[in-house]
Order: structure tokens, then C-alpha cells, then sequence
């Protein structure tokens, strides 16, 4: 597999340290409010990630951590304490708050046929292995304490600016702008392993440690996680672009200090979803959820096909505009390919199977081409072969691009079906206009019974199926 490495900023060949076994390592959720859908493009990446390379014949060992404890609102340990912020909003428990946005990412994540990693581990479980990274790191002095905190000192990381590509100079000019200075550590970006002074006095989640009662920093829950369940040599690390500095950057100081050698060789990184506005944001605006998407009949699979649609490495602009036009592309694949369900015959040609299996691994290969693989499942429905060769294929391509193409609950929805819709809508549309505004209420009930919801965009009137 050829593949972009933000480490190196080229494209290379996929070798990894195990032909058998290909570790995974991809940064959780921080449990602290609900996913918004430009947190979930990242886990969708994530899973195109996984399941195309099993789709190569790798077997993929993922770990995930979930983060409950120790992320502040600026990745650079300043700010509020995201899941204090959290219990605070809701009159609840940190645990409790962990406990319910933890359950609710796995169900957006279900309904996005994101496959849940088979490590998955709370960060605030995993207490003792920061500790010993953290000791390990004072004993070699790359870490130091200062007024009762643990904190890294960059300086003495070997390539600290590699994965960022940051200049140490812009940093310090960043610094001034956006980082509230912390004079206990020696330069600003030093970040902290342990907090025992915090300025949180309400902190529930604290433990003993050897530097006192208190709690880890964000970076090295992942760097301890990955570390214990994947071992000390990491195939792959994932996140969202935000995550490249200060929070990869920092892993990979405190990793490569505490183990004496390379950690991980591969470095993915995908781009971000944004709003109109700009970027997405879960106070301001509509903070876009997957249940939000739901409640306006658009199913949460159509919002895949909209992220498999560009590359994870392209910004992409969320509009309802563009999701319509997703949508709609959806329901006519399903359509097409029920069709063919509905006509199945026909002996499997290997022959025809093998030379479109060869097209899709040519499409992962390309750096995880998601719009090469749709454009490889467009045509198969269009090649000239029988329907269970068809099928075969489509099966083949949906265990990476899960998108539930041949599911059996899948309303049975043919051509007729289809016209009879299209033309119940026109009719509303037209009520509607001469200000009839019962008949188009009576057309939309219609429509219910059947199943059919439908909802008014600016441009048109689209559909689902249910
Ligand atoms: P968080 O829950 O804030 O720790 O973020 C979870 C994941 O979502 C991380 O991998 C982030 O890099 C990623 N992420 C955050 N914002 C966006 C966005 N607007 N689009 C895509 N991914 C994002
Ligand atoms: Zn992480």
C-alpha cells in the first residue's frame, strides 16, 4: 500500500515491522459531549484505514483509547479541563459524563457501520504504566518537577519538530499569540506528564502517585496505551490533522525518550471536516451530531458515502446541500443494487471477480483512494456480466467501504416505487405553491405510512426510505 506519511511528508510503500500482524494505534473520543460529525469523518477514515488493510491480507491489531481524563481546551494544557466542563454543564460526575458520551460515540459510530477497534481502553485505567513512563523519563532526564508538576523538556527531544515541520522560532511567535504562559516550565512548550497543582480544585479524577495526589497529562495516556497493548514498535498511528501538534508531536518525544529507539514509522493524518463558518464547533452554531442528521431524515450511511466520496486528506465543507445530493446518490445505489438482488443468476467468473478486486486494492493502494473505490463499485453495476458475479464483487468491496449495499431489511424499493415517490413529491410541490397547504399535508402523510419520509431543502425535496 502506497500511503502519505505525515512523518516524512511523502508518499511510501507500506512495510511493516510484521508481515503477520499490522499494529494500529488511533486516538479516541474525549467522552466530554457528543461526537461531532467532523470528529466522526476522522473515525471513518480510521475504519476505511482497518478494513482495506484486511482487505491486502493484513491481520490489523487496533488499540483506541477513550479519553476521560487530563484534556484541556487548548491541546497545550491550558484552558478548562474538557470533562470538567463537561460534569459542570450537566450537574453530573466526570464518571458519569465518561460513562454517557462514551456509550453514545458507539452508537454514532454504529450507525456509521464504524467498526468498534478490538482494544479499546480508558485512559483512566491505565494509571500505572504513566506512571512508570514517567519515571523512567526523570531518571533520564528528559523530564523535570517544578512546583509539583512533571513536566517534558522538549529541548532535549531528538527531532522534536519533525512531524509538525514547525520552525522553533514560529513556535515562539505562536507562543506569544496563544499560549498562556506557564512559568513553572522552562520553555512554554514543555508540556506536563503529571499534574499535582492543579488549578482545577474540584479535579475528581486523581490518583497516587510518587510527585503526589493528582493526574496525567493528555499525551502521554496515548503514548502509555499504545506502549502496553501494541508493544514498543507501532505500525501506524491515525488522528485528525489538530492532532499533529502539540499532541503526536509530544508522543513521539516522550515515547522515543522513554523507549531508546524509532516508535512508529507511519504517521496518517486526516483532514478536517468544516461548516460554513469555518470550523466545527460543539458550542457554537449547530452542533452537528449524528442523531441531529437523523432527526431531519437523512440516514447516517448516506453522510459515509458524503466522506467516501473526497479524500481524507482534502478539507471538505459540510452543507445539507451537498449531503442532499449524498443522499440521494445513496438511494438510487441501493435501488440499483436491489435490483440486481432481486435478479440474481448466473455462475460467479472468477476471472471478472479478480480483475475488479485488482482495481480496488489499485484504488487503496493510491493512498487510500475512498473516491477510486466508489468509482470501482459504479462499475461493476455498469460491467456486462451476470448479476451473482455482481453481487460477489459488491460484497467484496462493501467489507471496506460499509456501506450495508446488500443488507436484507433494506425496504424493497424498485423503479415503480421510485416514479410513484417522485411523483407523490411533484404533486406536494405543486400544492404547495397554490398555497394548499392540506392536500400537501395529506401527501406528506401519505408518503409516512409507506415508510417514505421526506423534507424540504432549499433546492428540492429529498427522500429516505426506512
Ligand atoms: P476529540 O474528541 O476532540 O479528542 O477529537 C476526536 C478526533 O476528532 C481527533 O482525532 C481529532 O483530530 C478529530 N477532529 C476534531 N475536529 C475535527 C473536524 N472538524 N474534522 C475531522 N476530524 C476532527
Ligand atoms: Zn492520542
Amino acid at each position: 500500500m502506497r500511503i502519505y506519511n505525515t512523518l516524512t511528508k511523502k508518499m511510501e510503500e507500506f512495510v511493516p515491522f510484521n508481515q503477520k500482524e499490522v499494529t494500529l494505534y488511533t486516538c479516541g473520543p474525549t467522552v466530554y459531549h457528543y461526537a461531532h460529525i467532523g470528529n466522526l469523518r476522522t473515525y471513518i477514515f480510521e475504519d476505511v484505514l482497518e478494513k482495506s488493510l484486511e482487505y491486502l491480507g493484513y491481520n490489523v491489531k487496533r488499540c483506541m483509547n477513550i479519553t476521560d481524563v487530563g484534556h484541556m481546551s487548548s491541546d497545550a494544557d491550558t484552558g478548562e479541563d474538557k470533562m470538567l466542563k463537561g460534569a459542570l454543564r450537566e450537574h453530573k460526575t466526570v464518571y458519569e459524563i465518561a460513562d454517557f458520551y462514551t456509550k453514545a460515540f458507539f452508537e454514532d459510530a454504529d450507525k456509521l457501520n464504524i467498526r468498534k477497534p478490538k482494544i479499546i481502553k480508558k485512559a483512566s485505567e491505565q494509571i500505572d504504566m504513566y506512571i512508570k513512563i514517567i519515571k523512567k523519563l526523570l531518571e533520564k532526564d528528559y523530564a523535570y518537577i517544578s512546583n509539583g508538576n512533571v513536566y517534558f523538556d522538549i529541548s532535549k527531544a531528538k527531532d522534536y519538530y519533525q512531524l509538525s515541520g514547525k520552525k522553533p522560532l514560529e513556535l515562539i511567535i505562536g507562543a506569544r499569540e496563544d499560549v498562556e504562559l506557564d512559568k513553572y516550565k522552562r520553555n512554554p512548550y514543555d508540556f506536563g506528564l503529571w499534574f499535582t497543582v492543579s488549578k482545577f480544585e474540584n479535579q475528581d479524577m486523581r490518583w497516587d502517585s510518587p510527585w503526589g495526589f493528582g493526574y496525567p497529562g493528555w499525551h502521554i495516556e496515548c503514548s502509555g496505551i499504545s506502549i502496553k497493548y501494541l508493544g514498543e514498535y507501532l505500525d501506524i498511528h491515525c488522528g485528525g490533522v489538530d492532532n499533529i501538534f502539540p499532541h503526536h508531536t509530544n508522543e513521539i518525544a516522550q515515547s522515543e525518550a522513554y523507549l531508546d529507539h524509532k516508535w512508529c514509522n507511519y504517521w496518517l493524518h486526516g483532514e478536517h471536516l468544516n461548516d460554513a463558518t469555518g470550523k466545527m464547533s460543539k458550542s457554537k452554531g449547530e452542533f452537528l451530531t449524528v442523531s441531529l442528521l437523523e432527526s431531519k431524515g437523512y440516514n447516517p450511511l448516506a453522510y459515509r458515502l458524503f466522506c467516501l466520496q473526497s479524500h481524507y486528506r482534502n478539507q471538505l465543507v459540510f452543507s445539507y446541500d451537498t449531503l442532499d445530493i449524498a443522499s440521494n446518490t445513496y438511494n438510487k445505489l441501493i435501488n440499483k443494487i436491489k435490483n440486481i438482488k432481486d435478479n440474481a443468476y448466473g455462475k460467479i467468473e472468477n476471472e471478472v471477480v479478480d480483475r475488479f478486486q485488482n482495481k480496488f486494492k489499485e484504488a487503496i493502494n493510491n493512498d487510500l483512494n475512498t473516491s477510486l473505490m466508489l468509482t470501482c463499485l459504479y462499475d461493476i453495476l455498469k460491467e456486462n456480466v451476470n448479476n451473482n458475479t455482481k453481487l460477489e464483487i459488491i460484497k467484496k468491496f462493501d467489507t471496506v467501504l460499509s456501506l450495508s449495499l446488500l443488507e436484507d431489511n433494506k425496504r424493497i424499493i424498485d423503479k415503480d416505487f421510485i416514479k410513484y415517490i417522485e411523483e407523490k413529491i411533484e404533486e406536494r410541490n405543486l400544492a404547495k405553491n397554490n398555497k394548499d397547504y392540506e392536500t400537501a399535508d395529506k401527501i406528506r402523510k401519505e408518503l409516512e405510512e409507506k415508510n417514505i419520509i421526506i423534507k424540504d431543502t432549499k433546492e428540492r425535496t429529498i427522500y429516505e426510505v426506512r
